[in-house]
């Protein structure tokens, strides 16, 4: 695993032991409180995939084949409406 990619895995953490998280978190990139968070997934299995971003340096991870938590919200593979609106398009995949 990337070293890049490890310093976000503490974020991870953090979002999975307060959901459903609503506050931002430090950024391991810059270091601003800019750090956001999306579950897309399968609304039936809750099989999917997460998403975590800087929303000040736009660097991130993505992160496959998750189980999204029951408590998170889930956005559905289906909803791009809903994608497009929360996760960036400029995210830098670290
Ligand atoms: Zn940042």
């Amino acid at each position: 695993m990337k070293q890049r990619f490890k310093r976000w895995l503490p974020i991870i953490d953090s979002i999975n032991s307060m959901l459903p998280m609503r506050e931002k978190l430090v950024c391991p990139n810059c270091g601003e409180k800019e750090v956001d968070y999306a579950y897309i997934g399968n609304v039936e299995t809750r099989v999917g995939y997460m998403v975590v971003w800087c929303g000040n340096c736009n660097h991130g991870i993505h992160v496959s084949r998750v189980k999204v938590p029951e408590n998170a919200e889930l956005i559905a593979f289906e909803d791009e409406e809903k994608f497009k609106k929360k996760v960036p398009a400029v995210i830098q995949y670290d």
